[in-house]
């Protein structure tokens, strides 16, 4: 069969964007493991920043997007982000994203860390739901230059004499696997929440492109940084649904179990501090309290501004007995966001040839140690748009460098194994990732987590269908993660050591891992 121009793995809001752009360019196949709406980004809700206000600039989100950075991002890349998403909003809106609006203009919300109102959103609190939507809408119906093949896994990347050659898949309904031939090849894997017990993400998110491109020689870098959100629904038998930092940014209020509005306690912002902060604030009540839970008060807002702004979260709360126009919102931190991953230059360019990556796979440095919210569904389509004019134009201009900051690289060295140990089940490997890396941690920690996986590791079968894959993909991801932020002696961002909890200059610097 004749190579593909492009494959594209993943079919959310990276692997769509992309595909749609890379037509213009040549044939395309999107392999994706579930249907093509599996995704994590059809579940975001609050929005997707641009600075398209009148009180806003792009100078004011890259100040924004580098303040919560904590040191590490990569300044080129926030400007490449900041400068050219009007244009991707633009973009978004002529495939027709209905985003909300308001007396004719384009609604937008203020989030935590923002300084100005910038987030725009659609349906309310469904953003990610109508992106995904429109997106793969769009390309069920573009015909043959987009070939699209559902319940297909990528379980390794082709390479010969140092360039992508494509890939080999699963598919996942006959076990059969195959191998599919490219120039260009293309992660848009997601993320990775599923490490975690409590994670607001998709059950696709398991850190599969990580693991495909370590294997493949690439470089992962800034591992250590995972971010906790704040506020996921804390109820018995429910998911940890996410209840969208905006709800803050309308006004609601966190309070403790004694119905104390803590947050003030902790950080001058109040309720709109930085997400990591407001996550181990919580932590800490719920620590004080002996609750598992705090809570997210808007009952004095006007019950039409909830109903009407946050549609979904009133629908889903209420569908499980919780009318929160009249009821607090019982609430706890859970893992959301995979800030490392990847390593791509400003073109979204891996240092394998013909590899690269976007979306929340990739590190292309804008999220430094810490994500400012509303940035990724943005980031994932300024830079796909950028692998695309790269891939048409490939010689016209130089690849900006990755960050200015200095690198640590190292390679996962055999830790001793100390017992045999049983293979892992996915609750196991959960569990050890929410009490050992989690929002909170420590050398004995980390220490232990690092050697568990590296033991699960040694003692997986080779995989054979799409949950050993996947179980076996988290546990190497798992594992980046853990021996990460265990080098990482410090606090910085969204990685918080309770034996170092200082930001130490020496740590001014990224953790690169290649094979
Ligand atoms: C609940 C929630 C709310 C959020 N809210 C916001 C928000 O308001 N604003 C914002 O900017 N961000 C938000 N985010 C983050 C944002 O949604 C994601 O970072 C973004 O959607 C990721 O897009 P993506 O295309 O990289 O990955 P995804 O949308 O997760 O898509 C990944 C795709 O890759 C496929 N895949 C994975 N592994 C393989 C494999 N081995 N073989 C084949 N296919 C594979 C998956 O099936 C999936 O189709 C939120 C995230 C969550 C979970």
């Amino acid at each position: 069969m004749k190579p593909y121009d492009y494959i594209i793995v993943g079919s959310g809001i990276g692997g769509l964007y992309t595909a749609l752009l890379a037509r213009e360019n040549g044939s395309v196949l999107v392999i994706t493991k579930g249907s093509i709406d599996d995704c994590n980004t059809r579940y975001a809700q609050g929005g997707i920043a641009a600075a398209i206000g009148k009180d806003d600039s792009p100078q004011l989100h890259l100040e924004d997007t580098l303040n919560a950075g904590g040191g590490l991002s990569d300044e080129e890349a926030v400007r490449i982000l900041a400068e050219e998403a009007p244009a991707r909003i633009t973009d978004l809106v002529n495939f027709r994203v209905p985003f909300d609006t308001l007396d004719g203009e384009i609604a937008l919300t203020l989030e935590a860390a923002h300084s100005v109102s910038r987030v725009l959103h659609a349906g309310g609190d469904a953003t990610g739901e109508h992106i995904e939507g429109t997106l793969s809408k769009e390309v069920r119906s573009v015909g043959p230059r987009i070939t699209v093949l559902e319940n297909f896994l990528a379980t390794d990347i082709l390479v010969e004499k140092g360039k992508v050659t494509g890939i080999r898949a699963l598919d996942c309904r006959t076990g059969i696997t195959e191998e599919f031939e490219c120039r260009y090849l293309v992660l848009a894997t997601g993320g990775a929440g599923q490490l975690f017990k409590y994670n607001t993400n998709s059950a696709v998110a398991t850190g599969d492109g990580i693991a495909l491109a370590f294997n493949a020689g690439a470089e992962i870098t800034d591992m250590e940084f995972f971010q906790f959100h704040p506020t996921a629904l804390r109820m018995p038998g429910v998911p940890p649904f996410l209840i969208s930092e905006a709800v803050r940014g309308e006004g609601g209020m966190l309070r403790n179990s004694q119905g104390y509005r803590f947050m003030a306690d902790y950080h001058e912002k109040g309720d709109l501090a930085p997400r990591d902060i407001v996550a181990r604030s919580i932590l800490n009540e719920m620590k004080k309290s002996g609750s598992d839970r705090v809570y997210l008060d808007v009952t004095h807002l006007p019950a039409h501004l909830i109903t009407t702004r946050f549609p979904h979260i009133y629908r889903f709360c209420l569908d499980r007995g919780l009318d929160i126009t009249r009821s607090q919102v019982p609430v706890a931190p859970a893992a959301h966001y995979m800030i490392g991953g990847v390593r791509t230059n400003s073109w979204g360019e891996t240092n394998i040839a013909g590899l690269f990556a976007t979306g929340e796979v990739a590190c292309t440095g804008v999220h430094g140690a810490n994500r400012l919210a509303s940035n990724s569904l943005l980031e994932a389509i300024v830079f796909s748009k950028r692998i695309v004019e790269r891939t048409k134009n490939k010689s016209k201009e130089k690849a900006a460098a990755n960050s200015r900051v200095k690198d640590m690289y190292s390679s996962l060295g055999h830790r001793p194994v100390l017992r045999a140990v049983p293979v892992p089940g996915l609750a196991a490997l959960q569990q050890l990732h929410w009490d050992k890396a989690g929002i909170i941690r420590d050398k004995d920690g980390l220490d232990q987590a690092a050697g568990v996986l590296a033991a699960w590791q040694n003692s997986l079968p080779r995989p054979t269908d799409q949950p050993s894959y996947e179980l076996s993909n988290l546990v190497l991801t798992g594992r980046l993660l853990a021996e990460a932020a265990f080098i990482r002696e410090e606090s910085r961002g969204a990685h918080f050591r309770s034996d170092f909890p200082r930001t130490l200059p020496k740590w001014q610097c990224h953790i690169v891992w290649q094979k």
